[in-house]
């Protein structure tokens, strides 16, 4: 039978699509380049993840620099939400308009947040969000209160938490996607980069496909790795596929693409034709631009007679210093847990030996500070020579350093007086954002505001590659309140 819809790509947006047109009855069909995970030894072995990269896809994209690395990309159903820390949180309402950071000017959204309010709130019912919203003094105005109470502190972050309020900074609960007690049951880890083959964590497979696939309309077909867009005449014709070995071409009357941001931007690249010779939608040829990613940094307060009894750790933010706390009263951005850093995971990221890591794991508290990376058109993801080249070009690290300046000193004042700082590198594009960006003016975006490509009548767009900003809230919610608001679209589409 022939689909009506397909979705290339079963991560956040795709699946979370799929889970909004599946009771509509449309036969949706979604192709998804990887097999599901399966449980083994290693999904709780930090050395494992770490220090082996053992489940990094096999595959080598190329840098700025023309160096080739192996991305932190994930290719399975749930894409790399299978692997994500499960913060599921709000852009906060400012980050919608156009906002004057130390280095430059966002370009704000094409509608305000009170547009996306409903989806937040149905997304934050699918992914079953914990939290406590009335904690933080920067969370937007909502229509529903979170679905479940917050995953509880650990002793050791309930002690940080106090010694924070005692600054007279606003700790609060940070809006999670973990059953904690089940989480657990399949080993005493964090859930943040490990990933999700014991059940615990709400992510894009265990929530929104599994939601979809409860209907008869609803087809998935793993293994199934799209290569290339067809299109004529403002559609798009087909969707050429290996599967199985095999070259394969599908199409639909509705084709959304949701391979996540480098995937998406490539594939529409690589699809390039006599009509369309710089790729598919990209008349305004900002295909594959802003590319944006966080600037993040691990920070890590370390006391040698202090012990951290914790386990998972990630349960609290600091956002006192998100909308101000910059040169002018610029933004600064979000702070919050890693999940626990333990003494394998230290040594595997440092380079530390073991005894030594071990102990400055044991004796410290591990957090995270994320600035907001502007979008810059240099900023970009190319297909070229059939391969992905990202040149991520960082922005606003001036406001980042202070951010974790700003930390040092909370960190300091609360107990934990030696303070390391590490950026993040860019192997892992965790929070990938942008490079089809969403847009009422077709000459400086890919999408309109209702996720279709300015270019085709029937090309759309779900996943973080149409996000404008990049925010300094980890991006999975917004790409799947994005999703749901499309699904409805779609569907009165339909309908029509
Ligand atoms: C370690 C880690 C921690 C993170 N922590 C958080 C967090 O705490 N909170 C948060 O909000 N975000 C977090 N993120 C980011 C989050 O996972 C992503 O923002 C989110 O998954 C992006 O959704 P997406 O739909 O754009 O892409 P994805 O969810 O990655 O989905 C893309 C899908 O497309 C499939 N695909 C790719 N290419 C093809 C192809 N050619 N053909 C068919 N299918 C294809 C992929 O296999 C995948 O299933 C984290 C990410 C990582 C890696």
């Amino acid at each position: 039978m022939s689909p009506d819809i397909i979705i290339i790509g079963a991560g956040i947006g795709g699946a979370t699509l799929a889970s909004a047109l599946a009771p509509s009855g449309a036969r949706v069909l979604i192709l998804e380049r990887g097999e599901a995970l399966k449980d083994c030894p290693e999904a709780r072995d930090p050395e494992a993840i770490f220090r082996h990269g053992y489940f990094r896809p096999d595959e080598m994209w190329v840098d700025a620099a023309g160096g080739r690395f192996n991305p932190g990309n994930y290719y399975h159903p749930g894409g790399n939400s299978k692997f994500y820390g499960a913060v599921l949180m709000r852009y906060r309402e400012v980050d919608f308009a156009p906002l004057r950071h130390m280095e430059g000017l966002t370009p704000g959204w094409p509608f305000a947040y009170q547009n996306l309010e409903r989806y937040y709130s149905m997304a934050e019912a699918l992914y079953q969000v914990r939290g406590a919203a009335d904690q933080d003094p920067t969370e937007p105005p909502r229509s529903a209160p979170l679905p479940f109470p917050p995953v509880p502190d650990e002793p050791t972050i309930t002690a940080l938490r106090r010694a924070f309020q005692a600054q007279g900074l606003h700790p609060a609960a940070l809006p999670l996607g973990v059953d904690i007690g089940t989480w657990l049951q399949g080993g005493a880890t964090t859930w943040d980069a490990f990933p999700n083959t014991r059940g615990g964590k709400m992510d894009a497979e265990t929530c929104a496909l599994a939601e979809a696939l409860k209907y008869p309309n609803v087809t998935l077909m793993t293994g199934a790795r799209v290569t290339r867009l067809l299109a004529a005449n403002r559609k798009v014709t087909g969707v050429e596929l290996t599967h199985q070995a095999q070259r394969l071409t599908l199409s639909a009357p509705l084709i959304c693409l949701c391979a996540g941001a480098v995937v998406s931007a490539a594939l529409l690249l690589a699809s390039a034709d006599s009509a369309s010779p710089a790729g598919l939608a990209n008349s305004s040829d900002q295909v594959g631009r802003n590319f944006m990613n966080h600037n993040l940094s691990a920070v890590i307060g370390f006391n040698p007679l202090r012990r951290n009894t914790s386990v998972y750790a990630k349960t609290i933010q600091l956002n006192d210093w998100y909308l101000t706390g910059g040169q002018g009263g610029t933004p600064l951005g979000n702070i919050q847990m890693l999940g626990r850093v333990t003494g394998p995971i230290l040594a595997a990221e440092s380079g530390l030996p073991r005894r030594l890591a071990g102990f400055i794991a044991d004796h410290s508290v591990h957090m995270m500070t994320m600035s907001e990376d502007l979008p810059k058109p240099e900023s970009r993801v190319i297909w070229r020579g059939g391969q992905i080249h990202l040149q991520w070009e960082r922005s606003n690290m001036a406001a980042h350093g202070l951010l974790s300046q700003r930390l040092k000193t909370a960190l300091r004042r609360a107990g934990w007086p030696i303070v390391f700082t590490k950026e993040f590198g860019k192997r892992t594009p965790s929070h990938q954002c942008g490079t089809c960006r969403m847009g009422a003016d077709p000459r400086g975006s890919v999408v309109d505001p209702d996720l279709k490509a300015h270019d085709f009548d029937n090309l759309y767009i779900a996943d973080a590659s149409v996000l404008p900003t990049s925010a300094a809230v980890n991006p999975s919610l917004t790409i799947a309140a994005l999703a749901l608001r499309l699904g409805a679209h779609l569907t009165e589409r339909r309908a029509a």
